[in-house]
């Protein structure tokens, strides 16, 4: 029985800093919403070759991307606000993948899984794209071909902090949208 309630221990998110007192707790509604989207990051899973295999077994029980509020994933770009990008990219694929990160609503992140997504991968040929960061921002890179389970749960809590410390001003600061406008992106 003690063992059961050992290993069913669930531990909750930790909550922003702030001053405490007997019946209030005060912070910063920044860091508030901060850890929100932290917690419950829905994710969109792009995923075109062998990588994408390597996405279910993180999905899986083993591994479990739940443990980190990200068990829901989402086929619709509308309701996904992390982008991973699994796999073999060719040039014809590229404008759907943007199609994609175009619908879905801002804040959003990408996470680009493996050598291929990154940098095109061991594929230096006429018809695959030699990284997903020609047609559309990266936010964390997953190194690897195929890199394990393990690495894609480090770029998820990368992408994790980036959402935690987030200003609420960068989606609306100039160099956010120069940066969007390099992609030729309203
Ligand atoms: S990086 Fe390697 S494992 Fe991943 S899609 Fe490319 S060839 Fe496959």
């Amino acid at each position: 029985m003690k063992e059961i309630t050992k290993r069913t221990k669930v531990e909750i998110a930790k909550s922003p800093d702030g001053l405490e007192g007997p019946g209030f707790f005060a912070t910063k509604l920044e860091d508030v919403v901060g850890m929100a989207r932290k917690n419950s990051l829905w994710p969109l899973p792009f995923a075109t070759s062998c990588c994408g295999i390597e996405f279910m077994a993180t999905m899986a029980s083993h591994y479990d991307l739940g443990r980190f509020g990200s068990e829901r994933l989402s086929f619709s770009p509308r309701q996904a606000d992390m982008l991973m990008v699994m796999g073999t990219i060719s040039k014809k694929m590229g404008p759907i993948l943007r199609q994609v990160y175009e619908q879905m609503a801002e804040p959003r992140w990408v996470l680009s899984v493996g050598a291929c997504a990154s940098s095109g991968g061991i594929f230096d040929t006429y018809s695959v794209l030699q990284g997903i960061d020609k047609i559309i921002p990266v936010d964390v890179y997953v190194p690897g071909c195929p890199p394990r389970p393990e690495q894609i749960l480090e770029g998820v809590l990368k992408i994790q902090e980036m959402c935690q410390n987030e200003s609420f001003r960068r989606r609306e600061s100039e160099e956010y949208k120069n940066m969007l406008n390099s992609y030729g992106i309203e």
